[in-house]
Formats: structure tokens, C-alpha cells, sequence
């Protein structure tokens, strides 16, 4: 008896809410929460999951896209798990009735102003990456954008009047240093090196975040970092993507910029992401949509949601050897030659996305 207390005060137990959402989005995150349980019983963890609506499943059941019981689950979990929202049959609905306003209010419901999107290049599948041979090399890419997510032009103040309209953009000393602080903080633990994206030879905001940035990195003296355009960072990542680790810049460049740095990994269906804030919740979700057009067909790759529960049990957990679990046994399938229909090359095997799930699962190890 004795025994049993003390095993169960050092399992750990983390509570998730789940948001499957539209689409593929409830193929996938069934594929993910299977690798979370075999997680749980390799390392002795548990997951206690809670699943909520958002988007249009939310729409069709309660007629809006983010009930409050969404959020204030949200809030009373660890960590958010989200599949993705949307789809043609919400199209039609207009402002803040579609199902992708659920993100916003996610986001801001839970201040979440750091959005963490590794662009990773797996080796095995160079032959998918649209850049020469000679500029990949043979050991893959790794590039983590952190981009800001609640300030900046998207959120400034704006109009139309007649024939002219206008967006403003601003950022205060605070905004920029906290997102500048997840930046180095997110370095130390890569290859500590910091890549500061603007366009201070044009815009005010730019020189007070190289102001801001060159005093949050005096706290870092390991972390080497550099300022760099945006207009040459866009230019860098496909002449030279090897001399980035981790990119920092405000909400329109990192937008822009990480779909490029994601671009040339290849597939969308790989990629994870994280959107992190002060509070102690963060969101991870695939950077890819809905797919309508495979939903249900077993057919969707579940790998981008995979990886972003390896990004949770790092970042919400401080879980670093089950999170590299995660991202050895995705290296392993795909250095077995399983490729879902999205990545498959000649001469590989195609698997569905319960198969794939299955194939992850079974090279989970310690
Ligand atoms: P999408 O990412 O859903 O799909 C683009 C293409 O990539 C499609 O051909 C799709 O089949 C393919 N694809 C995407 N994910 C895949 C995966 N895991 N495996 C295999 N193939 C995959 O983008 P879209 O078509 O522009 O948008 C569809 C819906 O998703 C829209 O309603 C859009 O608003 C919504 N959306 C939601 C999010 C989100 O929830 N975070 C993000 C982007 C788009």
C-alpha cells in the first residue's frame, strides 16, 4: 500500500483540453492522443482530456464559433490541443460568425502572443523540399519562427474612407519584450542563436524593437543574435536557410516569413506549432487547415499534430525526453520508408493516417 501512494504522488498528470474541430481535424487529433497515451505508459504520465467545440462544429451545435464553456475549459487545463477549424459549409457566414474566429478569440482569450513555428526538414525527405540539393546539405534544416501574435499592423487601428484606407501599425516597449524574451529563452535551449527580423531603415516601430531586442539579449550572453531586413531575411531563407535557428520578428513579417521557412520543408501536413503566453496555458496545433477535401478518408497526414504534442510536452511541461520521443519515433517511421499520401515518393509505401498513428506509436520507446 505504502508503495502504491508514493508511486502515484510521483506520476505526473496533465490536463488537456481537446478541440478535434472540422475537417481532418478529429482524424488527427485521435492519431495524437494515441501517441500522448503511449507516452503516458512508457514514462508514467497521465492525460486527462477534456473535448470541447470550436469552429464549425461549434457553429452547428451552438450556433457560434467559440462557446464561453470552450474557453473556460481552455483556461482550466495545462495546455490546448486543437485540430484545425473550418469549411466550405460555413463559407457563407460573414465576420465574426466563421468558424476561424474561434482562433482569434483563442488567442486572445488566453494571451497568447508568442507563436512558436518550426520549420524542420527532415532528411528523408529532402527529395520534397523545393530548394537545390547543394543548399539542404545532408543533415536537414532546423528553423524555429517566433513570430508576434496579438500586436502589430493586424491589430492597429483602421479604416476606409472614400477612396483611401489606412492600417497602423505600433508596438510598445513591453510587447516587444516579451515576445523578444521567448525568443532567447526558446534559443537556449537550440543552438543559441538569435535572428532579429524588421525594417529599421524604414519604420519607427523597427528601431524601438532593435532597441528593445539589444537590451533583452544583454540578458543572454550565450545567445549570439544579429538584425537583419525582412526584405533580405525573405532572401536568405531560400539562398542560405542553414544560417538561421531561431527567427524573431512582429505579427505581418512572421506571418509571411514563416510560411516561406515552411514552404521549403516541403509538406504542410509536417508541420507543428505553438502559441505560448505568460499565463500557463499554451495552444499547439498543426499549421495546415481543415482539409475538406480528405476529411474522413483516412487518408490526412497526422504528423504536424503528432509533433505538436511533442512541442507541448517541451514547452507547457518541461517534458524534453518524451518530446524527443515523439520526434525520434517520427524520424524512425519516416527512415523506415512510411509515408502518408501527401510525402510519398516512388519507391516508398503510402499508409493511411490510423496506420501511420499506429507505426509512431509502436517506436515510442525510453
Ligand atoms: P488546408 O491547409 O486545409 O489545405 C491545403 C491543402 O493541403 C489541401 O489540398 C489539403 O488536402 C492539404 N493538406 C492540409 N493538411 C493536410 C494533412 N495533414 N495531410 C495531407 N494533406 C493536407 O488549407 P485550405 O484548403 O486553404 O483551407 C481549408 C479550411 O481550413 C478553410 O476553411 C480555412 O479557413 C481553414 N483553415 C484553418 C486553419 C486552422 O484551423 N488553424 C488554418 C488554415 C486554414
Amino acid at each position: 500500500m505504502v508503495v502504491k501512494k508514493i508511486r502515484s504522488r510521483i506520476q505526473m498528470n496533465y490536463k488537456i483540453a481537446v478541440i478535434p474541430g472540422d475537417g481532418i481535424g478529429p482524424d488527427i487529433i485521435k492519431e495524437a492522443q494515441r501517441v500522448l497515451e503511449k507516452i503516458g505508459e512508457v514514462y508514467g504520465h497521465t492525460f486527462e482530456y477534456s473535448e470541447l467545440l470550436a469552429g464549425g462544429a461549434a457553429l452547428d451545435a451552438e450556433g457560434i464559433p467559440l462557446p464561453q464553456k470552450t474557453i473556460d475549459e481552455c483556461k482550466n487545463s495545462d495546455s490546448v490541443l486543437l485540430g484545425a477549424v473550418g469549411g466550405p459549409k460555413w463559407d457563407h457566414l460573414d465576420g465574426k460568425m466563421r468558424p476561424e474566429q474561434a482562433l482569434l478569440g483563442l488567442r486572445s482569450g488566453l494571451g497568447l502572443f508568442a507563436n512558436l513555428r518550426p520549420a524542420v526538414l527532415f532528411n528523408e525527405l529532402k527529395a520534397a523540399c523545393p530548394l537545390k540539393d547543394e543548399i539542404i546539405g545532408d543533415d536537414g534544416l532546423d528553423i524555429m519562427c517566433v513570430r508576434e501574435l496579438t500586436g502589430g499592423i493586424y491589430f492597429g487601428k483602421r479604416g476606409t474612407d472614400g477612396s483611401k484606407a489606412f492600417d497602423t501599425l505600433e508596438y510598445s516597449e513591453e510587447e516587444v519584450k516579451r515576445i523578444a524574451k521567448q525568443a532567447f529563452e526558446i534559443a537556449m535551449k537550440r543552438d543559441k542563436k538569435v535572428t532579429s527580423v524588421d525594417k529599421a531603415n524604414i519604420l519607427d516601430t523597427s528601431r524601438l524593437w532593435r532597441k528593445v531586442v539589444e537590451e533583452v539579449a544583454k540578458d543572454y550572453p550565450e545567445v549570439t543574435y544579429e538584425h537583419m531586413y525582412v526584405d533580405n531575411a525573405a532572401m536568405q531563407l531560400v539562398r542560405y536557410p542553414k544560417q538561421f535557428d531561431v527567427i524573431l520578428t512582429g505579427n505581418m513579417f512572421g506571418d509571411i516569413l514563416s510560411d516561406e521557412a515552411s514552404m521549403i520543408t516541403g509538406s504542410i501536413g509536417m508541420l507543428p506549432s505553438a502559441s505560448l503566453g505568460e499565463g500557463k496555458v499554451g495552444m499547439y496545433e498543426p499549421i495546415h487547415g481543415s482539409a475538406p477535401d480528405i476529411a474522413g478518408q483516412n487518408i490526412a497526414n497526422p504528423i504536424a499534430t503528432i509533433l505538436s504534442t511533442a512541442m507541448m510536452l517541451r514547452y507547457s511541461f518541461s517534458l524534453e525526453k518524451e518530446a524527443d520521443a515523439i520526434e525520434n519515433a517520427v524520424k524512425s517511421v519516416l527512415a523506415k520508408g512510411y509515408r502518408t499520401k501527401d510525402i510519398v515518393g516512388t519507391g516508398e509505401q503510402s499508409v493511411g493516417t490510423n496506420e501511420m498513428g499506429d507505426l509512431i506509436v509502436q517506436e515510442i520507446q525510453k
